[in-house]
């Protein structure tokens, strides 16, 4: 599968999670990470639209961007915008007592945790255990075997 193949099932299988707003420039930005770490972006997106379904807020909550930054997997999810007609009294309310995080919002930290800590420990090009790797200030979380094939290709070796 190429990633191409892969952003487009997840966008065909999760249309739910992601902005219908999204223009083709921001799919081809918007999942970025190596073919190791599919399988757990393909789970975060099955466990997520299931607990927003759960809970009613299908719809609510959309999936901005998945990358890979200093060798960690991050996934940005935020709620869609709220409507502009907020009357007066709840704006001000909102003012002095800023909103807890809700039920859901704490769910979905809890499982982004739980698939980021698993990418800590995969190769993000085979999916094989892994681990972080610095070099020269570049991070890299990948198996022995592609870690040895990333400093070939930087000329380390
Ligand atoms: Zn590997």
């Amino acid at each position: 599968m190429t990633h191409d193949e892969f952003v487009a099932s997840i966008r065909e299988r999760y249309v739910d999670l992601f902005d219908p707003d999204n223009t083709e420039g921001d799919w081809a930005y918007l999942i970025t990470v190596g073919p190791g770490w599919w399988p757990l972006v393909e789970e975060y997106c099955a466990e997520s639209q299931t607990l927003l379904r759960e809970h009613g807020e299908t719809g609510k909550w959309f999936i901005r961007q998945i990358k890979e930054k200093f060798g960690e997997l991050r996934i940005y999810i935020r709620p869609v915008a709220e409507p502009l007609n907020v009357d007066w009294y709840s704006e001000t309310l909102r003012d002095i007592d800023p909103p807890q995080p809700t039920p859901v919002a704490e769910l979905l930290s809890d499982l982004r945790g739980q698939i980021t800590e698993q990418a800590n420990r995969t190769c993000e090009e085979c999916g094989d255990p892994g681990g972080l790797h610095v070099v020269d200030g570049w991070y890299r979380t990948c198996c022995d075997k592609h870690f040895q094939e990333w400093q070939e290709r930087k000329g380390l070796k």
